[in-house]
């Protein structure tokens, strides 16, 4: 790894974890330092091996080809350990934050967060940000005297990159002056988290014009309305005129994702100078530095809205969604009125509603399909 800048984070000054751990164990040589060793925890997790059987747009058995929510989140990890390591920054924090940001999802994508949001709005909601952090925090079981992963502040900061003031009055009664308190205090976070943000959006808004286009819902005419995408696809064919089929996608995609990448690193290079924050101390009383230029950020934005009305709100995506929904609200009705039809350790939990999220949420798409065939027959 490249030298770290001033204001990365430095993980011999990791604020630590939440539950004392030796940095060095006794039985084994130290060579990972503490957010190598978060990665590592992340991809041994059961909830990351899930990850492959989640939606990310398209339901995960309506092609073997389409994203999910792992190679969402391995994109994620491409994109801002390149721009990381251009920066000067934590790449092996990015890294981890990046393969644990989805780790919260529930099945079926978005229609699974907001039916099941909408079945705990009398319990306090369901925010898949907030569940990312329950699943390190709490819900993995893999250590002999603690619950969850035990991951580092840095790591868990990143992994809560929303959060309502509710939770993060919640989450401060616990962790005083922790990873919530920016919430409350309008600070921000370390710049490998803000770059994880952003990193996630490149990462979705390309490989959902990929993927839509592949599933025959956008076509390449459509496309020519986003100045983002028309730009490189004229580049394209004008430099390679005889490029036909998936090729001039691929390339035009990959083209798009570069001037992006290279705008992020050259605009918060910028940024940087300006504020220049010697510290991650100083990182956090900053306005946001990881930044794209006001013009990449109105294109990046345009596209958005375009996948909004074109692909995320298409009649055939919408058509599985409402049958999503359907899945998700019976299946907590089921759970919450017979708690013994799931595992003991959820079953027998005081705080059911809660309780039943977790465990819904958890759920693969398959997984879940199969439960409410099984409970709803
Ligand atoms: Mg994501």
């Amino acid at each position: 790894m490249t030298e770290l800048a001033a204001y990365a984070c430095q993980p011999e000054r990791s604020r630590g974890r939440r539950h004392a751990e030796p940095e060095t164990p006794a039985h084994a040589p130290s060579f990972r330092n503490p957010h190598q060793r978060d990665r590592d925890r992340i991809v041994h997790s059961t909830a990351f091996r899930r990850l492959v059987y989640k939606t990310q747009v398209f339901l995960n058995h309506e092609g073997d080809l389409f994203r999910t929510r792992m190679t969402h989140s391995l994109e994620v990890a491409q994109l801002g350990r390149s721009i990381a390591r251009a920066l000067g920054l934590n790449e092996d924090l990015v890294e981890a934050v990046a393969l644990a940001h989805d780790l919260g999802h529930t099945p079926f994508g978005h229609a699974g967060q907001d039916a099941l949001n909408e079945c705990m709005a009398p319990y306090g909601g369901f925010e898949h940000n907030l569940q990312s952090l329950r699943v390190v925090d709490e819900l993995e079981e893999r250590y002999p005297t603690f619950n969850g992963l035990n991951l580092s502040f840095e790591t868990r900061e990143g992994i809560l990159k929303h959060c309502a003031r509710r939770n993060a009055q919640a989450i401060e009664v616990h962790e005083p002056n922790g990873i919530a308190a920016r919430f409350l205090n309008d600070t921000q976070p370390s710049l490998e988290a803000q770059l994880c943000n952003l990193a996630d959006a490149i990462a979705y808004n390309a490989h959902d014009i990929d993927d839509g286009v592949r599933s025959g819902l956008l076509t390449l005419a459509q496309l020519q309305d986003v100045s983002l995408f028309a730009r490189y696809h004229a580049q394209t064919l004008s430099e390679h005129p005889q490029l036909q089929g998936r090729r001039v996608l691929f390339e035009t995609i990959r083209r798009m994702l570069s001037d992006q990448v290279y705008d992020v690193i050259n605009t918060t290079r910028d940024a940087l100078v300006q504020h220049s924050p010697a510290s991650v101390d100083d990182v956090r009383q900053c306005p946001p530095l990881v930044q794209f230029s006001a013009a990449m950020f109105d294109e990046s934005r345009a596209l958005k809205s375009f996948l909004f009305r074109n692909l995320y709100r298409h009649p055939q995506v919408m058509q599985t969604t409402d049958w999503a929904r359907e899945v998700v609200r019976e299946l907590f009705a089921a759970y919450l009125a017979k708690p013994q039809e799931m595992p003991p350790a959820y079953a027998h939990r005081s705080d059911l509603p809660r309780a039943v999220a977790d465990y819904l949420s958890g759920m693969t798409d398959r997984f879940a399909t199969r439960e409410h065939a099984r409970l709803t027959a």
